[in-house]
């Protein structure tokens, strides 16, 4: 199947040219006639399928064909919802790429960019906005911008929006739009919440699942490290250092865990950067510029600002700590593998942590395999006393550990401070290596 096949014309086939693509992915293979056809679509494709150009260029193609030169100013015709200020830079990134032939403006509306800039924008007109759902409503209200001519309207990962508690803005722009228009839901998982959301928001749509739900990329290579925690950090900076990884993506926990593992791995001379919701916009644009370019070797980020990131090639993703929501495993591994390339993905897991991965293998369907020899004392990670029930999020649907008392996971073997000398004080490096 070829780009052409699929029925886009010849300005976004030039501009995919550009890109370097060469043949559409399995999402882009499925929904792009449906969408190009008209139909509402429910998609179940996580972020490095290629989900955002198989929206993209429909929706481009379908706006290019019916524009009236004559309308001035533009009129807001579709309209893209995403949860994060990233994830919505690279989708107006895409937009922009995608449609560089085409006489399209787009205008992208993030929190944390300048509301006088952005208003003025809008005033001008535009035909597409790239969207978060917070300073869209702040516009909205200012009456700075009109959705009453949306024809289409792109909700972009909409599970993490719901993750993200953005559901109720997200109802109340829908019910600003017409109510006849074209509507594609795009979601990494499909809980209950979102099934709903998709009954009431979308006409007579198309399913199409590319990766089975739940599943993890196919190429990438999972490992677990069992390790006591207090050995987390010597045993990140090790991997990184003896194997002399580039591009390593390191999640953790909080945001004060984010600062303090990035200055702990600048000390053990691994150059990082931190990457969280507290840091401002600018800093925020910063980190991620310096990890793209090569600046800094590792990105430690909390998982909504890792949300949706596209950084080409990712080879490494490392949970320092083990994600607190099951679905977050499949989002946090999905940065790696992207696109065809292959990636591996660890997980230091402590023994506190076992039961969080006991629920994750649950999710999957299968056991992520064991690395037998850490070059740490070896640690239990048997659930010894698991949570009796975990009562699923009244929002999400999802099972949430945020809610549920921790058990108290023992090692069987205890993790013993190393002694100087000790064989197990450090991983077994090879000599010349670290
Ligand atoms: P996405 O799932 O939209 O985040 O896209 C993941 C990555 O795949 C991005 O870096 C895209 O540039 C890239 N990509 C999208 N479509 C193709 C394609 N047909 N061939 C190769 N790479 C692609």
């Amino acid at each position: 199947m070829t780009f052409a096949k699929l029925g886009l014309t010849d300005e976004l086939l030039k501009a995919i040219a550009d890109q370097g693509y060469t043949l559409p992915t399995p999402v882009q293979e499925k929904a792009i006639p449906l969408i190009l056809a008209g139909r509402d679509v429910l998609a179940g494709a996580q972020t490095g399928t290629g989900k955002t150009a198989s929206f993209t260029l429909p929706l481009l193609q379908r706006l290019a064909a019916n524009t009236d030169p004559h309308q001035n100013p533009r009129r807001v015709r579709a309209l893209i919802l995403v949860p994060t200020r990233e994830l919505a830079a690279q989708v107006y990134e895409s937009v922009l790429a995608y449609g560089k032939y085409l006489s399209l403006q787009v205008e992208p509306i993030i929190g944390g960019a300048s509301v006088g800039i952005q208003t003025r924008q809008l005033r001008r007109g535009c035909d597409i906005i790239v969207a978060t759902p917070g300073r869209l409503i702040d516009h909205i209200k200012q009456r700075n911008v009109s959705l009453a001519n949306i024809e289409m309207l792109v909700l972009d990962e909409a599970d993490r929006m719901l993750d993200m508690g953005f559901m109720p803005d997200v109802k109340q722009v829908m019910a600003l739009l017409p109510k006849v228009r074209q509507t594609l839901l795009f979601s990494a998982t499909v809980p209950n919440a979102i099934k709903a959301l998709a009954a009431s928001a979308l006409n007579n749509p198309v399913e199409v699942e590319v990766a089975k739900q739940n599943a993890t990329a196919e190429n990438v290579s999972e490992q677990v490290y069992g390790i006591g925690r207090e050995y987390k950090r010597e045993l990140l900076s090790y991997l990184i250092g003896s194997n002399n990884w580039k591009q390593v993506l390191v999640f953790v926990r909080t945001k004060h865990g984010a600062d303090r593992l990035e200055k702990q791995l600048i000390e053990d001379g691994i150059r990082s950067v931190a990457l969280h919701g507290d840091k401002t916009q600018g800093a925020r644009n910063k980190a991620l510029e310096y990890f793209k370019t090569g600046k800094v070797s590792v990105l430690v980020a909390t998982d909504i600002a890792a949300r949706g990131l596209d950084i080409e090639d990712l080879p490494h993703v490392i949970n320092y700590d083990v994600p607190q929501v099951p679905e977050d495993y499949i989002h946090r591994i999905g940065r790696t593998g992207r696109a065809g390339s292959s990636g591996v993905a660890i997980s230091l897991v402590c023994p506190e942590e076992a039961w969080q991965l006991v629920e994750i293998e649950k999710l999957l369907k299968r056991q992520i395999p064991r690395i037998e020899d850490t070059g740490y004392e070896p640690v239990s990670l048997k659930v010894i006393d698991a949570p009796k029930k975990n009562a699923p999020n009244k929002t999400t649907g999802k099972k949430d550990f945020r809610h549920t008392k921790k058990p108290a996971a023992k090692a069987t073997t205890r993790t013993q401070k190393p002694k100087p000398g000790d064989k197990n004080s450090r991983p077994k490096a090879k000599k010349g290596t670290r």
